[in-house]
């Protein structure tokens, strides 16, 4: 099945009506499509043409109107849609198990600001974003959402990969990795969107304010402006910790959200990770706005930053998808973790085993974060016309076994290691659980020896 072994579909071409295609998929044993109903397929089958799904539905269905150019047997497989990180630092990987334990602002003031000063440069950010991308790649993402500083190594990252992502060059009112005077941070910003790789269709770019305790209001607002002016995503840390809402509610004499709608900031085109501390109406005014939140209940817990109220948002009708944030603060990147804990933390919280249950995480995982990061149109769900981003998960295992619901596995039992082949644009990035193109080893030496520096 891996690229350089394709399959014949064995019939005549000549005496053959159906439609031909790059490659068919058949007799998948569960298709999870995470279309509007979050259809389950047995026996399920995909056509894709030029990257796309040509097609989506039983084997016989997709038999009788497709023929393959390679052709594709995955019974034993269940298919699901490649999973949405809609928040990550990739490069971050290099900090993973850096000062664990520790109280947010601590942690970040004590640890990472200062580990960033110092090894924070295009070769760490190139590295580490790779691993990390390696990681979700095994793992079963197809997309992420990043930001952080010297992006556009992140972009060569990705670009190296075959992923998919959204990538946020990072913005601060203070000194930091590639921007030593804040006051030219527009320029680096112009910089960053000027030298963005042109022309490759699984890569977008973005900006990244860091949150409204590091971004005055004036940095905000034309840090918006040009994502408006440019079409692209706006990205900020909103209300992780209370008491960064209670410092800025005093200093602006309103909510950060709030503040956030005063500068403009708030539409479809803005992605809020966090929103841990909203209250009801900062809930109902995302929802009127459109703008989407990434919640990441890993970090939330392991930094005690709070726990966001996940039910009232999704009732509320706010976008909501699902992130690992960075690896020094999770301190992995499987989004498979992240569905269990997310349709766990709510019940616990909230001591009511119905809320957040695993349609909703799952559409989170997918649909939400889609449409999030502003990809709605192209991935998601596997939809005919949509994006050729799938995953296999290898059924025959144990803690698989039995299977009444798909879905349910997908959030309580599958992990990511069960991830046995990936697909991008039709094109296969993971085969037998090993990233093609790619020298995984080579990957973990180089971040090995930048980790070497960082531990002297
Ligand atoms: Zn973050």
């Amino acid at each position: 099945m891996c690229a350089d072994s394709p399959a014949a579909s064995g019939s005549d071409p000549a005496r053959d009506s159906r439609r031909e295609v790059d490659w068919v998929f058949r007799r998948v044993s569960w298709l999870v499509t995470c279309d509007d109903t979050m259809r389950c397929i047995p026996d399920g089958a995909l056509a894709v043409d030029g990257g796309t799904l040509a097609a989506v539905g039983t084997t016989e269905e997709i038999l009788q109107r497709f023929r393959g150019r390679r052709d594709t047997d995955l019974s034993g497989y269940l298919v699901l849609p490649g999973l949405v990180n809609a928040h990550v630092h990739g490069a971050m990987s290099c900090f993973r198990g850096l000062g664990d334990d520790l109280p947010l602002m601590q942690w970040l003031t004590e640890v990472i600001f200062p580990a960033e000063a110092a090894h924070a440069n295009p070769d760490m950010v190139y590295w580490g974003t790779l691993l990390s991308i390696v990681e979700m790649l095994k793992n079963g993402v197809t997309t992420f959402c990043d930001g952080y500083f010297h992006e556009e190594d992140a972009a060569r990252a990705a670009r190296d990969s075959g992923i998919r992502a959204v990538l946020g060059q990072g913005i601060v009112d203070f000194p930091a990795p590639g921007i030593p005077d804040p006051g030219r941070a527009r320029e680096r910003a112009e910089a960053f969107l000027e030298a963005f790789p042109a022309g490759v269709p699984t890569l977008r770019p973005s900006l990244f304010c860091h949150a409204p305790y590091t971004c005055s209001a004036e940095t905000m607002r034309w840090v918006k402006d040009l994502c408006r002016e440019r079409g692209i995503l706006f990205q900020i840390h909103l209300s992780e910790t209370a008491g960064e809402v209670e410092e800025l509610t005093a200093r602006h004499g309103m909510s950060p959200a709030f503040l956030l709608d005063r500068l403009g900031i708030l539409d479809p085109g803005t992605l809020c990770a966090h929103a841990n501390w909203l209250d009801t109406s900062e809930i109902a005014l995302l929802a009127r706005r459109g703008a989407g939140v990434a919640h990441n209940p890993e970090s939330n817990m392991k930094l005690a930053a709070g726990v966001a109220p996940v039910p009232e948002m999704l009732a509320a009708g706010v976008n909501v998808g699902l992130g690992t944030d960075g690896c020094a603060s999770n301190n992995d990147l499987d989004l498979f973790g992240e569905m269990d804990r997310a349709a766990k933390l709510h019940k616990a919280f909230r001591r009511d085993p119905v809320v957040c249950p695993a349609r909703r995480v799952l559409w989170m995982a997918t649909r939400g974060g889609a449409k999030a990061v502003g990809w709605a149109d192209g991935i998601g769900s596997l939809e005919a016309g949509k994006k050729a981003d799938f995953a296999a998960i290898d059924l025959k295992q144990p803690h698989l076994t039995p299977l009444y619901d798909p879905v349910s596995h997908l959030v309580y039992a599958v992990k990511g290691s069960d991830v046995r082949h990936v697909w991008i644009e039709g094109r296969q990035t993971v085969c037998d659980g090993k990233v093609q193109g790619l020298e995984e080893e080579a990957v973990m030496k180089e971040v090995r020896r930048i980790a070497a520096s960082i531990r002297r």
